[in-house]
């Protein structure tokens, strides 16, 4: 029998109870911190999720021509990514739209009148905010600074002139272009290592 339209289908006992005990199987194994974890991961994920479809509720108008993505010069497949921003999976939306250059032309012949290279911007930043993992060298140096270590180096660069400050920036050994994560420079005067 059809259901009437605009009425969703409830869940079944028998469905939402499979889909409950699949859910809860899979979990059951995790340390209470992993789970904490990964709630505040999926919060932050619907977080960003939300902020697309509230800002952009335009996307939902696409009726999948195809035209923006003809019209793009970096031969992005543009309608794509504004799928990726309806489905709400921001990871996809962030890396099928890195190589866009903004030039607008998706959206001057767009027929639902989507701003896509604004959308796919955003997706770029809830991205870079919400889902990339916190980068933990930064975290240290950071912790590094809030603990005065740097302290002595930044007086002595302080006290000196601009041509000796010159000359102690061109004798910076620079990191080669293949270089390992573990890469440090020889002379440690401006390195804190762990
Ligand atoms: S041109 Fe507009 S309506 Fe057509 S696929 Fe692209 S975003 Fe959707
Ligand atoms: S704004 Fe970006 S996605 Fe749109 S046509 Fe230009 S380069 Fe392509």
């Amino acid at each position: 029998m059809r259901r009437p339209a605009g009425k969703r289908a409830k869940p079944t006992a028998a469905r939402h109870g499979a889909a409950s005990r699949t859910g809860a199987a899979g979990l059951r194994g995790l340390a209470p911190e992993l789970l904490v974890e990964l709630y505040v991961t999926m919060r932050r994920i619907r977080r960003a999720e939300e902020t697309i479809a509230a800002l952009y509720p335009e996307i939902f108008k696409c009726v999948g021509c195809g035209t923006c993505t003809r019209s793009c010069p970096m031969d992005i497949d543009v309608m794509a990514y504004v799928s990726k921003a309806i489905q709400g999976d921001i990871t996809s939306l962030a890396e099928n739209s890195f190589d866009c250059v903004m030039c607008g032309l998706c959206s001057a012949r767009c027929p639902a009148e989507e701003v896509q290279y604004n959308i796919a911007i955003l997706g770029r930043r809830l991205y870079a905010r919400h889902l990339v993992p916190k980068a933990q060298h930064v975290a240290k140096a950071v912790e590094n600074i809030e603990k005065s270590l740097w302290d002595k180096s930044l007086k002595g660069l302080k006290k000196m002139s601009q041509d000796e400050l010159k000359k102690v920036y061109k004798a910076l050994e620079i990191e080669p272009d293949i270089a390992d994560e573990f890469w440090v420079p020889k002379d440690k005067t401006y390195v804190q290592e762990d």
